[in-house]
């Protein structure tokens, strides 16, 4: 193998399990420890790793613990959700730091909104000028809802604002901040984080459920995350669950996201506040009138009947979706978060029991659910780990660099992930 590949085989190892041992990268790189040593002691004079300290040990020699080095990339990653629109800093896996929140309305222009989405990028590059981070080593992720064609960086569509079609995002923040981009759906993203760090780490086949202002699902299938043709799946919101149902707004009726998302979970709760039905949330409401998906919530637990059966609704719906997910793919891993079913016990224990009511009997005890690791963070964490993903190479079972031709197709964006290690380490061209 050629020694620039061993190099960013490490840092890919290292990225996703570390801080480890030699011991580890000897075991996944089936390298002696001689070759082991070689290749440590390389990495280390080139700064691309730092020792960390040890392992802890029960006697004999303890085992030093190594890490890429923090400094190697920085991660600037915006999620630009139906949820809001977020930025943050984070080093290596998405610890993130100096959070930003602009709200956004759907009336406003495309040119508004990307000056937005420049002027938040912007912002975190002050910080790190400000906290003397070079911005040479920076990226940028960038997390959408809607449809993201990731290879060429074009957000083709984001739900409920008409003015947003075909935006040539990565082009266009690339170009007014001079930092390469990555342009991925926010699905994408939390799911990838979720399989490289949180709860579906590891598994083989895993699905994330987000539940909030849409209905988001992340597959990962045979250890790989998978999108579908052009990165266009998972469109679990606009599943049929009900015949002529309510209209959503993708033009059909009775989709999943019009039954259960928060959007349909305020307009049944505004409907029955305004038919005058006796309910807390009378008193709950802010002073507009207006109503959020917390004063449901909060309701339902203190035990208001109209306020529970919206749970209980809603819960229904999503675990009937579930359950018809699980049973398609039997995933060994089921994780739940987006906004609704983040720290939200009274919604989860409805779908929980919706899922085992519905499910095969015979995979009932086959797949795990649990809740998202990121909860409500999944989106901008998903983000940044976009970008590193960018520099630190391919998703778990993705194909190795020795596998990656000129023939192979695109499709779904991941065919240059070691170009960042590539160019910036041109003396790794040699083999060895
Ligand atoms: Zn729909």
């Amino acid at each position: 193998m050629a020694k620039k590949d061993r190099i960013r085989e490490a840092l890919n190892l290292l990225w996703r399990f570390g801080p480890t041992t030699r011991n580890f990268l000897a075991t996944r790189l089936s390298l002696n420890p001689a070759i082991i040593s070689n290749l440590v002691r390389l990495l280390q004079d080139r700064n691309l790793i730092v020792k960390i300290g040890n392992a802890t040990s029960t006697g004999g020699r303890k085992a030093e613990l190594i890490d890429v080095n923090p400094s190697l990339r920085t991660l600037i990653g915006v999620e630009f959700s139906t949820r809001g629109l977020f930025a943050a800093t984070a080093r290596l896996r998405g610890d993130l730091q100096n959070k930003q929140v602009v709200p956004f309305m759907r009336d406003e222009s495309q040119d508004e909104l990307i000056d937005k989405i420049s002027s938040l990028v912007e912002g975190q590059i002050a910080w790190l000028d400000k906290e003397g981070i070079n911005r040479e080593n920076a990226l940028i992720g960038i997390a959408l809802s809607g449809m993201v064609d990731q290879t060429n960086g074009v957000s083709l569509s984001f739900p409920r604002l008409e003015n947003w079609s075909n935006v040539s995002l990565k082009q266009i923040i690339e170009d007014r901040c001079k930092i390469p981009v990555t342009l991925g759906s926010h699905m994408h993203g939390a799911t990838v984080v979720e399989h490289l760090f949180g709860n579906a780490r590891g598994a083989r086949d895993a699905l994330f459920v987000q539940a909030g202002p849409g209905i988001g699902l992340g597959m990962v299938l045979n250890g790989r995350v998978y999108r579908g043709y052009r990165g266009l799946g998972g469109e679990f919101g606009h599943t049929q669950v009900l015949d002529n149902g309510p209209l959503c707004y993708c033009g059909s009726r009775g989709c999943l996201e019009s039954l259960a998302s928060d959007e349909a979970v305020l307009a049944r709760a505004h409907k029955g506040v305004k038919n005058a039905i006796n309910t807390d949330l009378h008193k709950l409401r802010r002073e507009d009138g207006s109503l959020t998906t917390g004063h449901i919530f909060k309701a339902a637990s203190d035990g208001d009947r109209f306020a529970l059966n919206i749970v209980e609704e809603v819960g229904y719906y999503l675990g009937v979706g579930i359950a018809n997910l699980i049973n398609l793919m039997a995933p060994e891993v089921i994780v739940l978060g987006g906004t609704m079913l983040s720290d939200n016990e009274l919604l989860l224990e409805v779908v929980t029991r919706t899922i085992k009511s519905k499910v095969l009997r015979r995979l009932q005890d086959e797949v795990e659910i649990k809740t998202s690791a990121f909860g409500k963070e999944a989106g901008l964490r998903g983000a940044v780990t976009l970008a590193g993903l960018e520099f630190f190479g391919p998703q778990p079972g993705e194909k190795k660099p020795d596998d990656l031709t000129d023939e192979s197709v695109d499709i779904d964006g991941t065919q240059s992930p070691w170009n960042g290690i590539a160019k910036d380490f041109p003396e790794m061209e040699e083999t060895g």
